[in-house]
């Protein structure tokens, strides 16, 4: 099983809310591009439009003058954190994640049966939109 698909797996999706935002990223030249609310998409569009690569070199995050210093392969899950406001809870008992991949280890140490086959709920931050 492919990468993408085995964590398509382990999530659910919070239908009825929009999980498309605005690029916030102001550095390089203008984004007005939407992209949608998932690691996957902002990654390909940071590497693609702004040039970020993504390893553990330590670049500015630059979405609305943040600047924090994230390494770049962490800078879609810090912008889908910090700047998009998104969470994620446990499907069976809506324990909250840190972020959408720790539903595994929540899988296993969780004491309840329900939680041992249960997905990440995401729920997109607000200021989305629709495409
Ligand atoms: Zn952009
Ligand atoms: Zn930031
Ligand atoms: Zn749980």
């Amino acid at each position: 099983m492919d990468h993408e698909l085995a964590h398509q797996i382990l999530l659910s999706s919070n239908w009825g809310t929009p999980d498309h935002y605005f690029c916030g990223i102001l550095a390089g030249r203008p984004c007005s591009q939407v992209v949608h609310g998932s690691r996957n998409s902002l990654r390909r569009h940071l590497k693609k439009e702004h040039g970020v690569i993504m390893n553990g070199t330590k670049v500015p995050c630059t979405w609305l003058g943040c600047l924090e210093q994230q390494q770049g392969g962490n800078l879609p899950r810090h912008i889908l954190r910090h700047h998009l406001g998104f969470r994620w809870e446990c499907s069976h008992c809506t324990s909250r994640l840190p972020r959408d991949d720790a539903i595994r280890r929540h899988r296993d140490i969780s004491d309840e049966e329900g939680c041992k086959t249960a997905t990440a709920v995401v729920f997109p931050g607000p200021g989305g939109v629709w495409i």
